[in-house]
């Protein structure tokens, strides 16, 4: 195997390594935007949803958890039964789907094809005498194309699978509201699968077609997203900001700007808000992102929901796809809550302040987190070959092993069965432990660099005699000798930082 410094290597790890498969399933030829995760791959991801739960316990939020499958109703009221479609058109021939927007960008890359209507898309394929590249037969009209999966359940009733997260958390605000008990905002997340039929996914693990989303919501009065006591805690802290103004001039630079110093250049209009920004940033650093990969992009207003009164990407730069969105953070204003009312006929006006006349909706501040993203962007910001050894320099609460036992030769039994102890005693104490025996020492330690092993200890010939053994931390081989019933409480005292 070639290794080098390349996306070619990289991938060939994540495979080999068990952290990602696909597309799924590979023993039928594999369908585009479906993936399996191995057992490193599906630790990796435990990893980073245990960090992330037990931090939001510190920031107030509480978890849910609801069906994936919701009747039609529930899209007529979110809106995605009208507006979560791509523009398609169909080959009259051979019946082949083209996203309209895609396909024109590929064919006239010297156009600006963003906000085009369909009428003007459809002049250009004329214009142009563009036919599909399978077969060259012309086109249908362009036809609107829903991106939920639909489903039939029991009897004929009309279904779709879950395209977010966060319309089935809206669906409980009663609820959270009689849980709440008036202690305002009402914090609340929910982890889950989420379904989206794209039409021809093609940037592998970043376009699932079913992925793991993680979904904040902050049920807040117009008045609290204001005065948010929250807000005077962090607000000094400085985040990577390119609003819509600097990209417009061209730039693509984040200024590090202190959240109160956003909010009093009008960059950001809530302090609520920006209290959201930091929790996303928050997450995301103690992932051990390095804070020049990281940058918050805030959306045009072109680019916005039509809901949305602001929205920001938190976005990380990777190699092989550039800049990588994998938080988005939405004020999606009270249009939630007041189309589930409107379709439910339920009242979702409740009062939040002091005064119990003064009724309102709540409006919505969401982080939207996408997990499988999260776990890509993590393996290739640790992804390092150094003179030709690869090494995944995970922050080791999250690497799938925290520490492997090797005793150092396979065939002496003693030297084996004190490996197995010392492998037993660190399960015992509940340190990610794995035993490789397998191959020789040179080869199981790049085994473990390769999935981001903190520390390898090895039981040799002088463990028999006096009960020590050799650690060698994973990033600079340094390696040092230790008492063997001192490792746990080492291990433990190193991991948590
Ligand atoms: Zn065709």
């Amino acid at each position: 195997m070639k290794v080098d410094d390349t996306i070619d290597t990289f991938n060939s790890l994540v495979k080999r390594r068990g952290f990602i498969w696909g597309p799924s399933p590979e023993i039928y030829g594999g369908l585009a935007g479906f993936y399996s995760y191995g057992p490193a791959g599906m630790t990796l991801k435990n990893n980073i949803l245990s960090l992330f739960r037990r931090e939001l316990r510190y920031f107030g939020f509480g978890e849910v958890e609801c069906p994936t499958i919701m009747p039609e109703i529930v899209w007529s009221a979110s809106g995605h039964l009208d507006r979560f479609i791509d523009p398609v058109l169909k080959c009259k021939k051979c019946s082949t789907l083209y996203r309209v927007d895609k396909f024109l960008q590929e064919n006239l890359p010297n156009l600006m094809i963003d906000g085009l209507s369909f009428n003007e898309m459809e002049e250009l394929i004329k214009k142009h005498e563009l036919t599909c590249p399978k077969c060259d037969t012309n086109f249908s009209k362009i036809e609107e194309y829903n991106l939920m999966l639909k489903t039939s359940v029991g009897n004929n009733v009309t279904a779709y699978l879950r395209p977010e997260t966060a319309t089935t958390t809206y669906l409980l605000f009663n609820r959270l509201d009689q849980d709440a008990r008036k202690q305002y905002p009402i914090r609340v997340f929910q982890y889950g699968k989420a379904y989206r039929n794209e039409i021809s996914p093609r940037q592998g693990v970043l376009r699932m077609r079913a992925f793991d989303q993680f979904e904040l919501q902050m049920f807040i009065s117009k008045h609290q997203e204001m005065e948010f006591d929250d807000y005077e805690e962090i607000k000094n802290n400085k985040l990577p900001l390119l609003d819509w103004k600097l990209q417009e001039n061209g730039i693509d630079i984040p200024n590090s700007l202190s959240l109160s110093e956003a909010i009093s250049n009008k960059i950001l209009k809530k302090p609520a808000y920006a209290y959201c920004l930091y929790i996303g940033y928050y997450l995301t650093k103690i992932l051990g992102i390095p804070e020049k990969s990281i940058r918050f992009r805030q959306h045009s207003l072109n680019e916005r929901a039509h809901y949305a009164d602001d929205a920001w990407d938190l976005e990380i730069k990777t190699r092989q796809f550039g800049w990588v969105e994998i938080c988005g953070i939405h004020d999606r204003t009270d249009y939630d809550l007041r189309r589930h009312a409107e379709y439910s006929k339920q009242n979702f006006e409740i009062s939040m302040g002091s005064d119990p006349n003064i009724k309102e909706v709540p409006q919505v501040l969401e982080i939207a987190f996408g997990i499988d993203r999260i776990v890509y962007t993590l393996l290739e910001t640790a992804f390092n070959v150094e003179e030709g050894r690869i090494v995944l320099k995970l922050h080791p609460t999250l690497s799938p092993n925290t520490v492997a036992v090797f005793p150092l030769v396979r065939n002496k039994e003693k030297i084996r069965s004190l490996a197995l102890k010392v492998h037993r005693e660190l399960l015992k104490n509940r340190v990610g432990s794995f035993f490789d025996a397998a191959g020789s020492i040179g080869k199981r330690y790049r085994r473990q660099d390769e999935l981001g092993t903190k520390w390898c200890i090895t039981i040799d010939y002088e463990s028999l005699d006096d009960n020590t053994v050799t650690i060698r931390e994973r990033d600079s081989m340094n390696q040092i000798r230790i008492g063997i019933s001192d490792l746990p409480q080492t291990i433990q005292n190193k991991k948590i930082e």
